[in-house]
């Protein structure tokens, strides 16, 4: 039980959503766009979205 919470609340391999500050596991993650040769993920479609109107924003 508690590896289960550790696994659930690791960030060992994750990406961080530029939008929302939440961390996106690229390996089940539908939502991701690639920008200046690199990918970039995010936990829904909104944020995919937001990024992709204005990626520089989101990359200061
Ligand atoms: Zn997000």
């Amino acid at each position: 039980m508690i590896d289960f919470i550790k696994k659930l609340f690791s960030q060992e391999g994750k990406e961080k959503d530029l939008v929302c500050g939440m961390m996106v596991d690229p390996k089940t993650s539908q939502f991701n766009s690639t920008f200046q040769g690199k990918i970039y993920y995010f936990c829904s479609e909104h944020c995919k979205n937001q990024f992709d109107k204005n990626p520089e924003d989101y990359l200061k």
